[in-house]
């Protein structure tokens, strides 16, 4: 078959038979992944792209690596599944490790997905207040315009409007509140720095929905697929203080932010906090394979070891934490640690930035250029003065510029108020030099022509 055929072919079979997520299917802008490596994907017709997304925010390690498909076959030779009713060792391996990621102190719940383990997380807190005698505990405080993943209680708790449109009512008890955003608010600092600002609503709406009936506050360290909107500095500490006061356990989602996105191995500890709960997927196997984790406090862990017949977690299911599953990503994770890609996020995304901005400040349709690690986020607006958002015509224009010069960025943000105009780069943490000056230089020139 020819390249021609074969394109036709497979893009006909495609879109006949595939359901592609979200968007309505659309040939022109559709391409069938054949393989990859590095940082690069090669679809069905011999076209090669960067990706800068690293699939969707998660291939951290870079595509190809054989380490991770040696740890896959390896694993299903020796065992290829255990329930966690039980045990096995690839789990205690790696929930050891994962703890000392994250510093002491967390036992560890596997899941599939990053809405699972958020799901998870809301189902351990509801019940950890029963277990404590405080069952008037239930709501759920989040954000605006941040995402948690696509079922009842995950996309109760998202703060995106248009991803739940014709799918409510979803689980109730869930309460949002605004999340800082320093590009657009920064002039109301005269009253109270934003952070302040932030954190005082959030004491406000605990105690206005009687801190007795809050449950948890879950958030992401720096808002990813709302627009990577970032904290103010002091942001996440003073939540971690309202918590503490209202007695609501903190929650922190780091299925995007974690496993070295934003130059740590996870998005909170730049920001000096110790959550309560820390829930992550995506990177934990750099998407190899499905393996999501929620991460909880002992101290919280132990509420669920009595003696009471329903005080156990009842909470089930069948593939999470996998042998399989695990031992990629315990060797995800050695790669990483071996391959200083922690730092490496940080010092590559620090200089990505650097250059972004120099480039690209003077330039009317660029209203901010913001970022941390190698998770960096460009504002689009009509000019710098109104900051109305570019209209998503023009936004898509520049993405559709990159990937016909071979680079593929994402688009976040929100279609509510028309707020779809942070163009995204997330690309794995290995990325070569090479591979990221080109995707500078073709998203730059791309911005450039509008
Ligand atoms: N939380 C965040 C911050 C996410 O970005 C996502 C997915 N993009 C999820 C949760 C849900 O993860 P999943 O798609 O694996 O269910």
């Amino acid at each position: 078959m020819t390249q021609t055929n074969l394109k036709s072919d497979v893009l006909t079979k495609d879109e006949q038979y595939v359901w592609h997520s979200m968007k309505p299917y659309n040939p022109q802008a559709t391409y069938v992944v054949e393989k990859s490596d590095g940082a690069r994907i090669i679809d069905t017709d011999g076209v090669e792209y960067i990706d800068a997304m690293a699939g969707l925010w998660c291939v951290n390690v870079g595509y190809g690596r054989k380490e991770l498909a040696d740890a896959a076959h390896e694993q299903m030779m020796k065992n290829a599944y255990a329930p966690l009713s039980q045990g096995h060792l690839p789990a205690v391996q790696l929930a050891e490790k994962l703890n000392n990621l994250l510093g002491g102190e967390y036992v560890i719940f596997f899941s599939n997905s990053g809405s699972e383990a958020n799901e998870t997380a809301f189902k351990i807190a509801r019940q950890y207040h029963q277990q404590k005698g405080q069952s008037s505990r239930y709501k759920i405080v989040s954000r605006y315009r941040a995402y948690h993943g696509n079922s009842f209680g995950a996309l109760a708790a998202t703060g995106q409007a248009e991803r739940k449109y014709k799918y409510e009512p979803l689980s109730p008890g869930f309460i949002h509140v605004a999340p800082p955003d320093q590009y657009r608010e920064h002039e109301d600092d005269a009253v109270a720095p934003l952070d302040l600002a932030s954190v005082r609503a959030v004491d406000k709406t605990m105690t206005w929905e009687l801190s007795d009936t809050i449950a948890a506050m879950i958030l992401e360290p720096i808002i990813t697929g709302g627009g990577v909107i970032m904290p103010p500095e002091n942001y996440l500490k003073g939540i971690e203080e309202v918590c503490k006061k209202h007695g609501a356990l903190m929650i922190v989602d780091e299925v995007i932010c974690g496993f070295g996105r934003t130059g740590k191995p996870f998005g909170f500890m730049n920001y000096g906090v110790k959550p309560d709960i820390i829930t992550m997927a995506k990177g934990i196997t750099s998407a190899y394979l499905p393996l999501s984790a929620t991460a909880v406090k002992r101290e919280i862990y132990e509420a669920f070891t009595g003696t009471d017949a329903y005080g156990y977690f009842r909470h089930v299911n069948t593939f999470g934490g996998s042998p399989v599953a695990c031992a990629v990503a315990l060797k995800n994770i050695e790669i990483l640690e071996q391959e200083a890609l922690f730092d490496r996020s940080k010092e590559m995304g620090k200089a990505t930035l650097q250059i972004l901005q120099e480039n690209l400040q003077d330039h009317t349709n660029v209203g901010d250029v913001r970022g941390r690690g190698l998770l960096i986020g460009i504002e689009l607006v009509v000019d710098k003065v109104s900051k109305e958002p570019l209209p998503v015509e023009k936004v898509n224009a520049v993405i559709a510029a990159c990937k016909e010069q071979g680079v593929i960025i994402g688009k976040n943000g929100a279609t509510v108020a028309g707020f779809n105009n942070v163009l995204t780069l997330s690309p794995p943490l290995n990325i070569i030099r090479e591979d990221l000056q080109r995707i500078l230089d073709v998203v730059v020139e791309s911005i450039r022509k509008l």
